[in-house]
């Protein structure tokens, strides 16, 4: 499958580990143009040299709270400056902290509006005139099998990630007239760094240890198993790529035959 997608610039946010990792790896392998951002310098750079060494190509990395506006237009800036223009826009973020209603505070919400919808709203903010400007453009949100199916002591995530479902489905509406394509990706059990920390506090719950826990997550999935980061990616280079081009507005769940609903 040719995907059209070399040469196109590509910024995915959050990336240095985990799914964005992967999503970054994935375009690399296209020789798209890659940036990514993350918190953490070190990682950054590991990660980076990694794609190096596996593609030939160096990612484009700024570090990045993407909680915060000014590090958002800091890292946009970079990369027009570095690639002249933005043609694909991955929005990631990391996990928001899970919890009961009851254990959480205004904080913590605030928190994670910031860090699951405002950002892909700022990212996306500044990334919509040169999209407009090209006649052309992708946006992919990194959401949650959460917007199909709530999941149990993660209500931060399942009420956010319906925002950015929302956000998704109206701009997609609007844009279309551009060539401009608005989806997201709904992850189900991923094997990552988050998915081992929930583990983890699942474990502590129920008394039992993290393998077990995840053992039990992967016997819940219809396949019998957690997805690997790279079966999410493929399907967000799909999007992006030619062969999505009448494709918005939508939510792709990929989740091993998890959640139940028809639709
Ligand atoms: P992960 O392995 O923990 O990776 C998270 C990435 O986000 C890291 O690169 C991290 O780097 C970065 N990050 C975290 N907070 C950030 C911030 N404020 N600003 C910039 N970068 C930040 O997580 P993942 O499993 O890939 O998950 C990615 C997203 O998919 C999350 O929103 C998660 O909830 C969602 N998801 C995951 C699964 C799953 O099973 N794994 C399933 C459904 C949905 P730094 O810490 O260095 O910043």
């Amino acid at each position: 499958m040719k995907t059209g997608l070399k040469g196109k610039s590509v910024l995915i946010t959050a990336a240095s580990k985990g799914l964005g990792k992967a999503t970054a790896e994935a375009f690399a392998s296209e020789g798209c143009q890659v940036a990514i951002c993350s918190r953490t310098k070190s990682t950054l750079l590991e990660t980076s040299k990694e794609i190096k060494e596996k593609y030939g190509t160096e990612p484009l990395w700024c570090v990045c709270d993407i909680n915060k506006a000014k590090d958002i237009e800091r890292t946009y800036e970079a990369v027009l400056k570095e690639f002249g223009s933005l043609n694909v826009l991955v929005n990631n973020c990391g996990g928001p902290v899970p919890g009961y209603f009851t254990e959480l505070d205004e904080r913590d919400w605030e928190h994670a509006y910031e860090q699951v919808l405002l950002s892909a709203v700022r990212f996306t903010k500044l990334a919509i005139p040169e999209m407009i400007k090209n006649d052309w453009g992708r946006i992919i949100n990194i959401t949650s099998i959460s917007v199909k199916q709530p999941i149990d002591n993660l209500i931060l995530s399942n009420s956010l990630r319906a925002g950015v479902t929302g956000f998704a489905k109206t701009l997609s509406t609007e844009v279309a007239k551009y060539n401009i394509t608005v989806n997201n990706v709904a992850p189900g059990l991923t094997l990552t760094n988050r998915l081992y920390e929930l583990a983890v506090v699942e474990a502590k719950e129920k008394g039992k240890s993290h393998e077990e826990v995840l053992s039990e997550m992967a016997k819940r999935v219809p396949m019998n198993r957690l997805a690997l980061p790279e079966e999410i990616a493929s399907v967000t280079l799909f999007l992006a790529s030619k062969n999505a081009s009448y494709l918005t507005g939508t939510t792709i769940q990929v989740d091993g035959g998890y959640t139940k609903g028809l639709i």
